[in-house]
């Protein structure tokens, strides 16, 4: 039987990008006993490869294997996996402003289980791939559609966790939302269905006057790496910032409208169509929407000074 302790992990090894074995009767391909999660090293003008709280995404994943009953690794396994491959591909990793290397960790239940159970065993992985900047020309504006329909998770579900499950139920709400035009899918609460979760893959705030505002993390949203520091950043600038319960009818207000997560960073949301009406909201050079864009890739890539012990060296 497996115990769902600390100690479980032993010390990993570096190997050659490739295909892996997994028992047809793995915990993972039949229950979906899966975790991931999404990071960046970003290369600075010395050369030296920058890692943004990868401590973060250590603590986070450790609750999300509490969720799913799993094992998982210490936060020093974890960054250590996560540095040693960041550095087998240093070479992968673009020059400063031209992109990152996109860090992938997954903890899954490798071992074989017919009954509904726990995996006997697990496997932890970290890989590696190196992405261009999200935006091409600058920031381009997300035409948000929002998801009527089908709901991202439930109170009670897995939806505060990163767990793998989460993310083929919403490819049919994206793929629907991309064949009308949209860049992605905005999400409803599955309870009173009028209130503002996420988006696919990025959490979102709306700003009003001096109110930062962005729907609380209570169980159905993922507490976004991202999302914490634009909270942080926006106090310091002397915003207002609110984690609360936002009704849809609220986007009609907004002034700006943004969402943020490791891939898209920090992206100005240029209009949402919802139940066929379209709101618009201001973006370009003279947003705060920029304005927090720049000061948090600035801290990413070692062009601001980080006074919050947010980037961590590696060489
Ligand atoms: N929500 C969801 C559903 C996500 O998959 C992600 C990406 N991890 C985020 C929000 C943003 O989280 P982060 O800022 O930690 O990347």
């Amino acid at each position: 039987t497996m115990k769902c302790s600390n100690d479980y992990f032993e010390k990993g090894r570096l190997s050659r990008y490739g295909k892996i074995e997994l028992s047809p009767s793995s915990g993972v391909l039949n229950y979906g006993q899966g975790l991931f999660e999404g990071m960046k090293a970003y290369r600075k003008e010395d050369g030296q490869l920058i890692l943004f709280r990868p401590d973060q995404n250590a603590t986070r994943l450790q609750t999300g294997a509490e969720r799913m009953c799993m094992p998982s690794p210490s936060i020093d396994q974890f960054i250590d996996a996560v540095k040693q491959t960041a550095l087998a591909n240093k070479r992968w990793v673009p020059p400063p402003g031209k992109g990152s290397l996109y860090i992938r960790p997954l903890l899954v239940g490798s071992g074989p289980i017919l009954g509904l159970a726990p995996a006997p065993e697990y496997t932890f992985l970290v890989f590696a791939s190196p992405v261009g900047n999200y935006f091409k020309e600058g920031l381009a504006p997300l035409n948000l559609y929002v998801e009527d329909e089908f709901h991202r998770a439930t109170p009670g579900g897995a939806g505060g966790v990163k767990a793998i499950s989460n993310y083929a139920p919403v490819l049919k709400a994206i793929s629907r939302a991309k064949n009308r035009g949209f860049s992605d899918v905005l999400y409803l609460d599955s309870v009173n269905k009028k209130n503002l979760e996420e988006v696919s893959s990025c959490n979102i705030f709306i700003l009003k006057g001096n109110i930062i505002s962005t729907p609380a993390t209570s169980g159905t949203i993922l507490a976004g790496i991202t999302r914490k520091s634009i909270i942080e950043i926006a106090s310091d600038y002397g915003f207002q910032v609110e984690e609360r319960t936002i009704p849809v009818d609220e986007l009609l207000e907004a002034d700006e409208v943004f969402c943020t997560g490791t891939a898209v960073v920090v992206a100005p949301v240029g209009s949402i169509t919802y139940r066929g009406k379209r709101i618009e909201f201001k973006t370009g050079a003279q947003s705060v929407c920029r304005e927090l864009y720049s000061t948090l890739v600035g801290i990413q890539t070692g062009l601001i000074k980080d006074n919050k012990g947010w980037t961590f060296e590696i060489n």
